[in-house]
C-alpha cells in the first residue's frame, strides 16, 4: 500500500530519541507511516513521519548523545516543520531508587517530567557541578506544555480504572520474537538488582555475576507479581546534564537535595528550544553496577507510554 503524503504544516508533535534503540521502539508505536517530505538543504536531520490516533508525528533521532546535539536537531526541525508546537523526549534514563506515590522506582518503570514545588519538571546540571556534587538550575528550563501535562494526568486517572494496562499492551507492539527485536523483551524482575550505595561493582566490563559482585550487598525489595503486566509510572523532577552519573552516593545526595527521580542527558538541550514532556524508561540505577540488560525494555516502556498519550490529547478538527 502506498504511504500517505501530507505536507509539512500537518505535523505539530515531535518525538525525539537519542539512541537507535529508542528510535526503533518509537517507530513500532506508530499506527501508520507517512511518505517522507523534501526538506531544506541545510537541514541535516532524517525524519520519520507517521501518525498515532490521528495525530501526526515527526520522529527524529540525535546524531550523538547530549545537550548540544539535541539543541541543533530541534532548531532544524522547527525550521522545516513550521507548525511544530511541542515535543516528546522519549528514551531511557537512570533511576533513583526511592519511593514515590506509585511505589519504589525500579527498572522498567517510566519516569515522566512534571513540575513540582519550585522545579519546572526538569533541572539542568553541568559537568563541573556534578563533579562537585552540586546541582544548580542552569537557567529556567521551560515546563512541559500544559496540554501534555493534562494528557498525562488524564491518562493516570483513566489507567486506575481499567482492568488491564494499555501501556503494557503497547509494549507488545514490538514483536520481540524476531531476532533483531529480542532485546526489547521484559528481562524479568529477577534481573533487577539494587546494591547498597557504598558497594562498588567489582570488575569493569563484566556483568555483576561474572565479576563476582556479592549478592549479600543487594538491597532486597519485594517483587510485585503484577509488574509482569503493568508499567509503573512516576511523575516528578528529572535531572538533565552532560555527564553520565555512575555513582550511587552522588545519585542519592543529589536526588535528596533536589527531589529527583531520574537522570538523563538530552532534555536541557531540547527544552531550551521546544517545550517538551520528558519520558524516561528506567534502565539502571546510576551506579557502578549499571549494564545494558534493561536498555531495550526500558526504551519500549517509555515509547509505550508516549504512544498512549496520543489517546488523551485533544484532536483538532483540522487534523482529521
Ligand atoms: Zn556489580
Amino acid at each position: 500500500m502506498p504511504l500517505r503524503r501530507l505536507n509539512h504544516d500537518a505535523y505539530k508533535v515531535g518525538w525525539i530519541c537519542a539512541l537507535e534503540i529508542e528510535q526503533i521502539a518509537a517507530m513500532e508505536m506508530l499506527d501508520e507511516e507517512h511518505e517522507p517530505l523534501p526538506q531544506p538543504e541545510n537541514d541535516t536531520n532524517i525524519y520519520s513521519l507517521g501518525s498515532i490516533n490521528d495525530h501526526n508525528v515527526i520522529i527524529v533521532g540525535l546524531p550523538s548523545m547530549g545537550n548540544c546535539s539535541a539543541a541543533t536537531v530541534v532548531t532544524q526541525m522547527k525550521m522545516t516543520f513550521p507548525n511544530l508546537k511541542y515535543g516528546l523526549l522519549v528514551g531511557i534514563g537512570g533511576g533513583v531508587p526511592i519511593e514515590t506515590d506509585a511505589g519504589m522506582i525500579r527498572l522498567g518503570h517510566v519516569v515522566v517530567s512534571k513540575p513540582t514545588g519550585i522545579h519546572p519538571g526538569v533541572i539542568q546540571y553541568n559537568h563541573g557541578d556534578a563533579m562537585l556534587g552540586i546541582l544548580e538550575r542552569g537557567g529556567a528550563l521551560a515546563p512541559p506544555p500544559i496540554v501534555l501535562l493534562n494528557a498525562a494526568r488524564e491518562m493516570a486517572v483513566r489507567r486506575h480504572r481499567r482492568e488491564y494496562d494499555p501501556i503494557w499492551e503497547n509494549t507488545k507492539r514490538i514483536p520481540t520474537g524476531r531476532r533483531a527485536l529480542r532485546r526489547f523483551g521484559f528481562p524479568g524482575a529477577d534481573k533487577d538488582h539494587l546494591y547498597q550505595p557504598h558497594y562498588e561493582h567489582q570488575r569493569k566490563a563484566m556483568s555483576c555475576q561474572e565479576s563476582g559482585c556479592d549478592p549479600r550487598q543487594r538491597i532486597e525489595r519485594q517483587i510485585d507479581e503484577e509488574d509482569d503486566s503493568y508499567i509503573v509510572v512516576h511523575r516528578g523532577t528529572i535531572a538533565s546534564g552532560g555527564l553520565v552519573i555512575a555513582d550511587a552516593q552522588k545519585r542519592d545526595s543529589l536526588a535528596q537535595e533536589h527531589g529527583l527521580l531520574c537522570f538523563e542527558m538530552e532534555a536541557a538541550g531540547v527544552l531550551n528550544n521546544l517545550p517538551c514532556l520528558v519520558i524516561r524508561g528506567i534502565c539502571d540505577y546510576c551506579d557502578t553496577h549499571k549494564n545494558d540488560v534493561w536498555h531495550g525494555f526500558a526504551a519500549a516502556a517509555a515509547a509505550a507510554y508516549a504512544r498512549q498519550l496520543f489517546f488523551h490529547l485533544p484532536i483538532q478538527e483540522a487534523q482529521r
